[in-house]
């Protein structure tokens, strides 16, 4: 396999316009291709300056440069769980079955409540953020987690089954200012199947 040293941009697995009505494919296509784009850019410029300055044996402002890096990784892997994590209407929505639909009944007493509990984590980031699914291995139970910025509130070593991103570059187009509507709309267009996959795959 050949080594990658530097990140890049996924490709989307469905087209621009496939999530309408409920993401715009203006939205979506900024989203990805100027904004993903731009953390993919910064965590590789940020790693292209540790390579040099470790080749050089230069000073660097390592505090600096390491939260820069924190910031810019953890939007590019978050952005990539997140398009995936979503799937044309006409495939997407509802709730989940399986091992999933079973572990959130368990956690949380009933989808309802999860998805209540998912969608106020959403609404209530301060500034810009994510709400994740997360899966403690430990305790097999799982969890929400409320991300802000892109890595501050993180569970170390919690695997991530589902994200949705509330920073305003994620709806501004299409629903102004109105985070609850877009979180509202966001469950239309779960793929259910990969966050399932995630978890079937950490467990199996
Ligand atoms: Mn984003």
């Amino acid at each position: 396999m050949e080594v990658q040293k530097f990140y890049t941009l996924p490709k989307l697995s469905y087209e621009y316009k496939d999530l309408q009505p409920f993401m715009s494919e203006e939205q979506l296509k900024i989203h990805h291709t100027k904004h993903h784009q731009a953390y993919v850019n910064g965590a590789n410029n940020i790693l292209q300056k540790l390579d040099k300055a470790h080749k050089e044996n230069l000073d660097i402002d390592i505090k600096a440069l390491l939260k820069e890096l924190s910031w810019n990784i953890g939007g590019h892997l978050l952005h990539t769980l997140f398009w995936e994590n979503m799937a044309p209407p006409s495939t997407a929505g509802g709730k989940p079955g399986g091992m999933l639909g079973d572990a959130i009944e368990k956690e949380f007493g009933s989808f309802e409540r999860f998805k209540k509990e998912f969608s106020q984590a959403a609404i209530t980031v301060e500034g810009s953020g994510w709400a994740a699914l997360t899966y403690c291995m430990q305790t097999s139970r799982p969890l929400i987690m409320q991300i802000e910025k892109h890595n501050t509130n993180v569970y170390p070593m919690f695997r991530i089954l589902m994200v949705l991103d509330v920073f305003e570059h994620a709806y501004y187009i299409d629903y102004k200012n109105d985070r609850a509507k877009f979180v509202e709309n966001f469950w239309n267009i779960v793929n259910w199947d990969t966050v399932t996959k995630r978890l079937e795959e950490l467990i199996k």
